[in-house]
């Protein structure tokens, strides 16, 4: 064939396909510019999971009425007029190609008027050609309907999920506008049914209770963190609740959803070493940075980003979810209540359960005494909060030593009732915050003789990159000779342990995980090799090595995890066992 341009409805169904995927993304781009044009108050309406209608009606600024055509061609914006202005965006939108694209691949109407207009006027487009250019009333603002979509690219329509897929991104897409945009009233109706409705108030904690439930939201931690011009706020779930996909995982950046892979991860090493491996956070995090900081203009859907300064980004993020998670951590109650899970995104916003999404467990592990209490037995709903909220935060109560059980478990005595700690769990915590804490290379021990450790090449060379962080946690180490390392010393925390068993499991840690971050990589070998190290489940403790490590537990930051997240102590109430003994009739 030879060289010719194409026309230009195919070169649109060509643009139109990177902005225009799925019903969602009709969604996205229309709640975009009614954001962009001021509104207070969104109305969405969908059919058929959007493949028969979606309508989005604003109260925003409106459209001139000489410009309304403008509005449905290509490359026509007013949001933006020179390049330069690409790192100065403030609006969401400024590619001005969503209206053309949309209208190119459905049966499209918009309507439009200013406040100061008398009348507004209405476009009719079907497969991106105008059939009708008139006058409108109706009040102020903009409605854009979409009907039929993809009806002239059946290609596509093929490639749609079936219409509870589809919803479920629709649904999870407006309900993190929504909360992005407390000050927006939205309401979403699919077939004739309300599912959301947020009332505009401000108050992004009761956007949250109305997306996840009330019980929910005020668990939530509030993250309220400012470095330089940058700046992040928002929520984060308790290390005590968690889910087993990162999907409640959200941020936006200047107002923006973005999909952003290292600010999920800045956020998942801040939870590092309290979550246990396989379990996530909820998050809804909310970055405004300068402008010129962010580079939106990576793909037409516009939910990339790039960051001028990575690695800033990323720090202000572990830096605010640390410390928000830091002056909170709750003992690990006894979890009696059913975990959180309940199918389908959000229900109704009238009646029916208003759990979002799914799987949510409210303890990070099923905890092993939950024999010890039959199961079923009544626990008022809110029960768990009762304990939780029985206990100052942050640290761990004074207790007292009573022993030690099944050569694992000590038993003490708290001003609230029982505490069982795993032996094995606690001292990995004291050892990993001593590591963590050590004033350089001063706490190192030398070796009566130096041990000689041969290693595979490829683990040589992760070696080779590790060395750096094992030296500043205390061990003296060299390559010496051909993939052989010479120890010297290792750190005085752990004088008693076997170093090559403890250097091979740093290695292995080093496999699993080809590319740890300069940062993460020393918190993670502390975790391995305090897990190496620590007393075992079996191991019987004198009466002062018991006492010792409760005393070095009371002194830790963070007592109540291990560096992974499981729980170092459980917390039988004495309201608990005046249940379990019957002496207390359930509430
Ligand atoms: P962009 O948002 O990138 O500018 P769009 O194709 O989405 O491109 O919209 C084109 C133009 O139409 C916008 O720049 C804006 O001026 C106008 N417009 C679109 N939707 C609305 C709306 N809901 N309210 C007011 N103006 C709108
Ligand atoms: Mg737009």
């Amino acid at each position: 064939m030879p060289i010719q341009v194409l026309a230009d409805e195919v070169a649109s169904q060509i643009a139109a396909g990177e902005v225009v995927e799925r019903p969602a993304s009709v969604v996205k781009e229309l709640t975009e510019n009614a954001l962009d044009a001021g509104a207070t108050s969104i109305q969405v309406t969908i059919e058929d999971a959007g493949k028969r209608l979606i309508e989005v009606a604003d109260n925003g600024s409106g459209i001139p009425p000489a410009e309304i055509t403008l509005a449905v061609a290509r490359h026509a914006t007013s949001k933006l007029s020179q390049a330069e202005e690409l790192f100065q965006i403030r609006t969401l939108g400024f590619r001005g190609e969503a209206l053309a694209s949309i209208a190119s691949v459905s049966d499209f109407q918009i309507s439009s008027r200013r406040a100061q207009d008398a009348v507004g006027r209405r476009l009719i487009v079907q497969a991106g050609r105008i059939l009708q250019n008139g006058e409108t009333g109706g009040p102020s603002g903009t409605v854009v309907r979409v009907d039929n979509l993809f009806y002239n690219v059946p290609a596509r329509l093929k490639f749609l999920k079936s219409n509870p897929t589809e919803r479920q991104q629709i649904d999870g897409l407006l309900s993190r506008y929504a909360l992005a945009y407390p000050r927006v009233r939205f309401q979403v109706v699919h077939d004739g049914k309300t599912v959301l409705q947020t009332s505009g108030g401000g108050d992004q904690r009761a956007v949250l209770a109305e997306l996840y439930g009330v019980d929910l939201a005020r668990q939530l931690l509030m993250v309220d963190f400012a470095h330089e011009s940058s700046s992040i706020h928002g929520y984060i779930s308790p290390i005590s609740l968690t889910r087993s996909n990162r999907r409640e995982i959200t941020f936006f950046v200047n107002g923006r959803w973005v999909q952003n892979v290292p600010l999920t991860t800045a956020l998942l090493q801040a939870y590092h070493t309290y979550l246990m491996v396989g379990r996530y956070p909820l998050a809804a995090l909310f970055l405004t940075l300068p402008p010129d900081e962010v580079d939106v203009n990576v793909h037409p859907a516009k939910s990339e980003v790039r960051f001028r300064s990575q690695d800033a980004v990323f720090s202000l993020v572990q830096r605010a979810v640390r410390r928000a998670l830091l002056s909170h951590s709750p003992v690990a109650g006894l979890d009696l209540q059913p975990s959180w899970s309940q199918g389908g995104h959000f229900q109704s916003a009238h009646g029916g359960p208003r759990t979002a999404g799914v799987d949510w467990s409210m303890a990070a592990d099923p905890l092993p005494a939950i024999e010890t209490v039959p199961a079923g037995s009544a626990l008022p709903e809110g029960g768990r909060a009762e304990f939780q909220s029985s206990l100052p935060v942050g640290s761990m109560p004074l207790l007292r030593l009573l022993g030690q059980i099944g050569a694992a478990y000590l038993v003490a005595e708290g001003p609230d009732g029982l505490y069982l700690i795993d032996q094995h769990a606690a001292h990995e915590r004291v050892l990993f915050e001593k590591l963590a804490n050590r004033q350089a290379a001063t706490q190192s021990q030398a070796l009566l003789e130096p041990v000689l450790m041969r290693l595979p090449p490829q683990q040589m060379q992760l070696m080779r990159d590790g060395l750096e962080a094992l030296h500043q946690i205390g061990f003296d180490l060299e390559e010496f000779g051909q993939n052989t390392l010479r120890v010297r010393a290792v750190p005085a925390d752990l004088a008693g342990s076997d170093p090559e068993w403890m250097l091979r499991a740093v290695v292995e840690d080093f496999e699993e995980d080809e590319t740890p971050l300069q940062n993460q990589r020393e918190a993670r070998i502390i975790g391995r090799i305090c897990k190496r190290s620590a007393v075992k489940a079996g191991q019987v403790l004198s009466q002062q090595e018991q006492r010792n490590l409760l005393e070095s537990l009371e002194q830790c930051t963070a007592p109540r995890t291990c560096p992974h997240g499981r729980p170092t102590m459980i917390h039988l109430s004495v309201g608990l066992l005046e249940r379990q003994f019957g002496r207390r009739g359930a509430r």
